[in-house]
């Protein structure tokens, strides 16, 4: 059995790590839908769910179903804020075993096309303030 809350995860405690790396946009249903501060791929999200478990096997079916709504809904979201052609979703949670999804925008031409997307690249494409504020206004019209 997981702890629904575990104090040394950066999703269940909001650690100054995950301010460094992910600005929150809005709560869905059993998810929070964050902007990644680094914008390599232009409206890349991730959907954390709203307690600790680390595999999709641990939530009921119900709960599954409600995570991977939101997670679709963010999808869509993203799609409709930037265009992008396609999305990729991530769940790796090797490092953050907390599930969560990466909503990633890709398009041809991309250097990790057909391929993962790069997580914590070596040259971060960071935004100014205002840019971030856009592209949540952008994600949060379509939530
Ligand atoms: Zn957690």
């Amino acid at each position: 059995m997981v702890e629904r809350f575990q104090k040394d995860c950066m999703y269940c405690a909001h650690t100054e790590k995950l301010d460094a790396n992910y600005i929150e946009i809005e709560s869905l249903h059993v998810a929070t839908v964050y902007l990644a501060r680094d914008q390599t791929h232009l409206g890349r999200v991730a959907v954390v769910l709203n307690w600790h478990v680390d595999e999709p096997f641990q939530l009921t079916d119900v709960e599954r179903h409600e995570f991977y709504d939101d997670v679709a809904h963010a999808a869509e979201a993203v799609e409709k804020a930037v265009n992008p052609g396609k999305i990729n979703y991530g769940t790796y949670g090797d490092t953050v075993s907390h599930l969560h999804v990466h909503v990633v925008p890709k398009k041809p031409g991309d250097s990790d096309w057909n391929d993962a997307f790069v997580n914590n690249p070596e040259n971060p494409k960071k935004l100014t303030d205002s840019e971030y504020e856009d592209i949540i206004n952008k994600i949060k019209e379509n939530l």
